[in-house]
């Protein structure tokens, strides 16, 4: 599919329609204004909107959609705008910034599901679902300011996959809005329900390019009644997937995060991340943060974990490892791991990767990616952490301590080449998490089955026709 089509600058006849409908501090088009709307965080990827439309209903999207498919004007769907890779940064397109719509419709503990508008902050989300003796468990480190609209836009996954599985997997219905103003109501709570195809997962990971999703049914699990937390310290990645493989059999479902930091990592976040301190006594070569839940209170989680770490280390899999005796201290574990993109900046320019392959490949995955990388740049620093459980790696490359940084960044093409072919290789993802946006959109036609493909321009042109969401991004 080609870049975004040449459309219709802003007419009067559009600006003054919207403006009556939302009211004029509803409808934004003050260049200064507009600047949290037109950039991402990290300021990789910046562009320019036409305006800044805030709706309050469904009505509101399905008004605003018909109006730009009028007067053809293309339509960037926007939630927290915490996405990394330009998915909701515009072009020369209409923003519809979806935070008014921040009602929880429903809930319904019983059924264990949560009715909410997609502008719902994923923490509210979280909290409205607890204060109804609940969990749901999606959880990233954007969660104070990501929406869910945005998380099930993108297909967020984040620390508890391993045990509850992506935004995909926790949802049971979606109201979406369509490029011709219709309203798909898919809203049921129904666990059971074949009635053709599951038109909800079309919308979830297609990154606001199909639709404008305005509200889910999500799941409700049981609330945690108990926790432990740990961190070991390895010899390898091999020892790391090997104790993983162990503590899944012994530990089962309550094994909820497994999270692996290389000690590159470790060392970068003691440098660099105040009030953090080292676990332990030496430096190990790779390191585990695990974590276990039950909803049952009377199982004593810290003896259990205890007990297999004790197996693991008469096995010889893991060489020290400290378990959280109060939930301060499993914070400070906690902040280890959630410093290190904070750390690894400090460390100067980064190539990152976010990838999945089978988990049994993990191990191996490391050890031949970093010796890819070295052959391109023998002093380069890798720092391959991420969710274990899911095989899910942000494999990044930080530049060598004495190089200049944009003559590394000059190497991004040489790197990406050397290991996305090796995550291809294993059958694996060039995007786990966070989207194809704008950044990976050569790489997804590079990797992707080309009928899988076809498939997708397919879907887009029989959704969208005149290619009026999100043109530029994914496909
Ligand atoms: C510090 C940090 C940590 C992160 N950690 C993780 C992580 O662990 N796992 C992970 O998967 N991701 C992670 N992310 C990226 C992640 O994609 C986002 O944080 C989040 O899921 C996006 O939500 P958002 O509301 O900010 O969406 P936005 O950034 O606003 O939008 C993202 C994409 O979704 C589309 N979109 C947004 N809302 C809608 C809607 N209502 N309907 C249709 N399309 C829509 C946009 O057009 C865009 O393409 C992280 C980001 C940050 C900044």
């Amino acid at each position: 599919m080609s870049d975004a089509p040449n459309r219709q600058p802003m007419t009067d006849g559009l600006l003054s329609a919207l403006i009556d409908r939302l009211g004029t501090d509803h409808v934004v088009t003050d260049t200064s204004d507009m600047v949290p709307y037109v950039q991402e965080q990290r300021r990789l990827y910046s562009g320019r909107a036409l305006a800044v439309v805030l709706p309050a209903c469904t009505d509101d999207v399905a008004f605003i959609v018909e109006q730009c498919r009028e007067h053809g004007v293309n339509i960037v769907p926007q939630g927290g705008n915490t996405g990394l890779v330009g998915g909701g940064v515009p072009h020369d397109s209409v923003v519809v910034a979806l935070g008014r719509m921040n009602r929880i419709r429903d809930i319904d503990p019983t059924n264990a599901t949560l009715t909410v508008e997609a502008g719902c902050i994923l923490q509210v989300v979280q909290d409205a679902a607890r204060d109804a003796g609940r969990l749901f468990p999606l959880s990233l480190a954007a969660e104070g300011s990501c929406q869910i609209g945005g998380n099930l836009a993108t297909n967020a996954g984040g620390i508890n996959v391993l045990r509850y599985g992506n935004a995909r997997d926790l949802v049971l219905g979606l109201e979406v809005v369509l490029a011709d103003g219709r309203v798909m109501n898919g809203l049921t709570a129904l666990r059971k329900n074949n009635t053709g195809y599951d038109m909800k997962q079309l919308f979830i990971g297609s990154e606001g390019t199909l639709g404008i999703i305005t509200a889910a049914v999500l799941k409700l699990f049981p609330l945690p009644r108990g926790t432990a937390t740990a961190l070991v310290g390895c010899d390898s990645p091999h020892q790391i997937l090997a104790l993983y493989d162990q503590l899944r059999s012994q530990l089962s479902d309550t094994l909820t995060a497994f999270e692996l930091l290389p000690h590159f990592a470790m060392d970068a976040v003691l440098t660099h991340v105040q009030g953090t301190r080292a676990p332990f006594d030496q430096d190990y070569a790779s390191y585990a943060l695990i974590e276990l839940t039950t909803p049952d209170a009377d199982l004593d989680l810290n003896a259990r974990l205890e007990s297999a770490l004790a197996d693991a280390f008469e096995n010889d899999v893991i060489r020290d490892a400290v378990i959280a005796t109060s939930s301060t201290q499993s914070q400070a574990l906690w902040r280890l791991r959630e410093s290190v993109a904070e750390a690894q900046i400090a460390e100067g320019a980064s190539i990152k990767h976010d990838i999945s392959v089978p988990v049994s490949r993990l191990a191996d995955f490391i050890e031949k990616a970093d010796a890819a990388c070295r052959s391109i740049l023998p002093e380069c620093r890798i720092c391959a952490f991420g969710h274990v459980g899911d095989g899910n790696l942000h494999y990044n490359v930080s530049q060598p301590c004495d190089m200049d940084a944009d003559a590394f960044i000059d190497l991004t093409p040489r790197f990406n080449r050397a290991v996305h072919d090796l995550v291809a290789d294993m059958n694996g993802s060039i995007s786990a998490e966070h989207g194809i946006g704008i950044s990976k959109r050569t790489e997804l036609r590079r990797y992707q089955d080309p009928v899988a493909l076809a498939m997708m321009e397919r879907i887009k042109t029989a959704l969208d026709p005149q290619g009026l969401f999100n043109p530029g991004k994914l496909l």
